[in-house]
């Protein structure tokens, strides 16, 4: 493996540094002791920062040997959130913060984004500029979307963008990147039969919206097995249905609750207008009324194919061809997916490993992410800043026309 010395000797203190954030977990939009660390870290090191960003975001900004003069600029972008959890490990470094925990490893991400810093401050072994984007907000909040609704991209222009998340069960030393989708849009809807409620025993006098539901349930399915085309995925997930609550009353309503997972905004577009038509002709055919409600959450997370080529190569450089895999996508989604909307880039996975890092105890093997027993793997400090650094270097190493 092809790491980098400097990087290798300073990844003591940097892990020092993750364990100190998975310590002291912070939800969305409220990382603000994680994003002093952060500053306080680039500060250090003489790297000019910009905070505020997505309320609690730090913007580090590094300067080539040109002193930024080509203009050519690429971003790379580490999550600081943590989950509304409860940690069950029980070592030194666990969350010291009741409900809250870094489940997700980006504890993990920061701290691999730090070591690049450190490394790019001393040496600034490229032309150009590297924006080191430090993000609030990847669990739900969108802190990708509000940091470019906040001027991201026009305060710190840049020609690409890329970002990386650890992913249990793959062998330390192993990356995955491809082109194309790599995790999908997410969206939630709530809809409402309303019909009318009245005695059990004398149906005939009300509108039970209990079997429209059951038949509306059955029916969404047809959209994934009869109206998108069988080679695209799309995920419809009734997951709560509410109604009633005595054996001899019909309810008045009926409420249903679930998830829509696409790889595309088109097969979003379809599987929305479709749900739409099936809730409210279902509920019309019955004489009941009917509440839709769909909310799109995150966009489709897409890699651009040359830059996730770009990528691929720079991994195949530090640990081998075949220690490069195919990413095979997930239906989880990112809010990384916002700034791929916006601009050339590559979401990548960088393997956590197999588990024999974590603490005893709490069952064999890898587990994964938002699990209460996971931790980030700190060997990975080293490599995943290896690849930050020779992305950014040879990224900016480019011609400009090649951007
Ligand atoms: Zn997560
Ligand atoms: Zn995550």
């Amino acid at each position: 493996m092809n790491v980098i010395d400097s990087i290798v000797t300073q990844a003591a203190s940097i892990a020092a540094v993750r364990r100190d954030i998975h310590a002291h977990p912070e939800l969305c939009f409220e990382e603000v002791r994680t994003a002093d660390v952060v500053a306080q870290k680039l500060t250090e090191w003489g790297i000019p920062i910009h905070r505020g960003l997505g309320k609690t975001g730090v913007v580090g900004i590094v300067k080539g040997r040109d002193g930024g003069a080509s203009g050519r600029a690429i971003g790379l972008r580490a999550d600081m959130d943590a989950l509304p959890m409860q940690e069950f490990n029980t070592f030194a470094h666990a969350s010291k913060h009741q409900g809250k925990m870094h489940a997700c490893g980006h504890d993990g991400h920061t701290a691999m984004l730090l070591a690049a810093a450190q490394h790019f401050a001393k040496h600034r072994n490229f032309d150009g500029t590297v924006y080191l984007i430090f993000q609030p907000a990847e669990e739900g909040g969108g802190g990708a979307r509000v940091m470019i609704e906040d001027g991201l991209f026009e305060q710190f222009p840049m020609q690409a963008v890329y970002g990386m998340h650890n992913w249990p069960g793959m062998p330390v030393g192993t990356f995955a990147v491809s082109p194309g989708p790599v995790m999908a849009s997410t969206s939630e809807f709530k809809i409402v039969i309303r019909g009318k409620g009245g005695h059990a025993a004398l149906p005939h006098t009300g509108i039970d919206p209990v079997p429209i539901a059951c038949q509306m349930v059955q029916t969404f399915q047809t959209i994934i097995s009869r109206n998108k085309k069988p080679v695209d995925a799309g995920v419809i997930s009734v997951t709560m249905i509410h109604a009633g609550e005595a054996t001899n009353v019909v309810p008045d309503s009926c409420e249903l609750q679930g998830t829509v997972r696409t790889f595309t905004v088109e097969v979003l577009d379809l599987i929305e207008k479709r749900m739409r038509q099936i809730a409210e002709h279902h509920c019309a055919a019955h004489d009941a009324t009917c509440e839709f409600a769909f909310v799109r959450n995150y966009p489709p997370t897409v890699n651009s194919p040359a830059e996730a080529e770009f990528a691929r190569k720079v991994m195949a450089g530090i640990v081998g061809e075949d220690q490069v895999l195919p990413q095979e996508p997930t239906m989880g989604a990112e809010d990384f997916a916002y700034m791929l909307q916006a601009k050339p880039g590559a979401y990548c996975f960088i393997a956590n490993g197999d588990g024999a890092h974590r603490e005893m105890g709490h069952g064999g093997g890898p587990c994964m992410l938002h699990n209460p027993s996971y931790d980030f793997n700190d060997d990975l400090i080293p490599l995943g800043a290896t690849y930050w650094v020779k992305l950014a270097e040879e990224w900016l190493a480019q011609p400009a026309s090649a951007a």
